[in-house]
């Protein structure tokens, strides 16, 4: 089966490295010439709405998929028309606009923060008055890895958050004082069959994603992340691989966002599950049955952001397994992941103190 996908980053890249083995071919699209997908499958350089390519892309494959949810709807829906599109287009476009996203939490009962849209200097001031502070303002769209957001802690920072964000759709939503973070993967097939992988906690530093530990253990909570997981899923009559990141606050969960895509907090899965979220994105989307979803072990999952360690110290700490992207070292760039997987919690402790300092943590954090 021939399988198109929008976007050429390293979810693409893994996403073609775990279908190779089921047979399934590859062609990606994106605006960057060395686009790291590049390296493993066909890449066609060129805008994510050039109608030409979109149609190129579509007619050889039989189902179309994305690795980057900030694609144009527009673009989505176009390739739709043409052949299997998942996920849906309108979870792409719920998940582009917090707004809309937020609107589908609350109608779903799905806990999630106060929140007030804003439009202008005015809006601010009320949208303060009734979400009060300490609150978040967002923008709507185009926000990943905490860019795009102020903290307002008094009404002092109202004017200086305004003149940073304003001229954008804007979202103010209540500030968190969260005791951890947390995510759940579910994926849903063509038929309607469910899997849904345990809950992970993730730990971020300047709003990126840093270590994810899997499973987390905490299983009420894990039995309601499910839940709400379900719902959107049948609510989006979802085909794919979704995730939700959440809050924990007293001991329940607080739903953050969404993303119609293979996340970053299920990289572990491709050692320390049964199933990788990545194969199980592709055995849903091309109609295959789900694989499990059980997890083997104990995981913990460090991204590299800006630069890779040296190989060899890595691959010396026993368990680990590394994941290099192939992309260019930048500041803040997401470049690749390592995945320590073990059968005994402490060994895992033990081995992820040696691994911590080789991305620039204290041996001690994170403990
Ligand atoms: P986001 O881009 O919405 O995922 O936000 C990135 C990170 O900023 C989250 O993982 C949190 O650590 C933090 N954050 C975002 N929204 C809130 C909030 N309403 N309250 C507290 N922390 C937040």
């Amino acid at each position: 089966m021939n399988v198109g996908i929008v976007g050429g980053g390293q979810l693409a890249r893994m996403l073609a490295l775990a279908g190779y083995p089921l047979g399934l071919r590859f062609q990606v699209l994106d605006p960057a010439a060395d686009a790291c997908t590049g390296q493993v499958a066909p890449l066609i350089q060129g805008d994510y709405d050039d109608v030409a390519l979109l149609e190129r892309l579509a007619d050889w494959a039989e189902v179309v998929t994305f690795d980057f949810e900030n694609i144009p709807v527009a673009a989505a829906q176009a390739i739709a028309g043409q052949v299997a599109f998942y996920p849906p287009a309108e979870a792409l476009a719920t998940a582009q606009d917090r707004l809309s996203e937020k609107t589908l939490f609350w109608e779903l009962d799905i806990p999630t923060p106060n929140f007030a849209t804003v439009d202008s200097l005015d809006e601010l001031k009320d949208a303060v008055a009734r979400v009060n502070l300490p609150a978040v303002l967002k923008t709507r769209r185009l926000g990943y890895d905490g860019k795009g957001q102020r903290v307002l802690r008094t009404s002092e920072d109202i004017q200086p958050s305004w003149q940073a964000l304003g001229g954008v759709p804007l979202i103010l939503e209540s500030f968190v004082p969260f005791e951890r973070e947390v995510s759940v993967l579910g994926v849903r097939c063509r038929d309607g069959a469910t899997a849904f992988y345990p809950l992970v906690e993730n730990h971020h530093r300047d709003g990126i994603l840093r270590l994810s530990r899997a499973p987390c253990f905490m299983p009420d909570l894990e039995r309601e992340s499910w839940d709400y997981a379900r719902r959107l899923l049948d609510r989006l009559n979802y085909v794919g691989l979704l995730a939700i990141e959440f809050f924990v606050k007293n001991g329940r969960l607080i739903a953050n966002e969404m993303a119609p895509r293979v996340h970053n907090s299920g990289h572990w899965t491709i050692e320390g599950a049964e199933t990788s979220q990545f194969e199980n994105h592709l055995r849903a989307i091309s109609g295959l049955p789900l694989g499990s979803t059980r997890a083997i072990g104990h995981s913990v999952m460090l991204n590299c952001i800006g630069d890779l360690p040296e190989r060899t110290a890595v691959l010396a700490v026993p368990n680990t397994h590394y994941h290099i992207y192939g992309k260019a070292p930048r500041l803040g760039r997401k470049v690749g992941h390592m995945t320590l997987r073990g059968d005994d919690p402490g060994t895992v402790s033990d081995h992820l103190r040696r691994l911590l300092p080789l991305v620039g943590f204290d041996p001690d954090e994170f403990g």
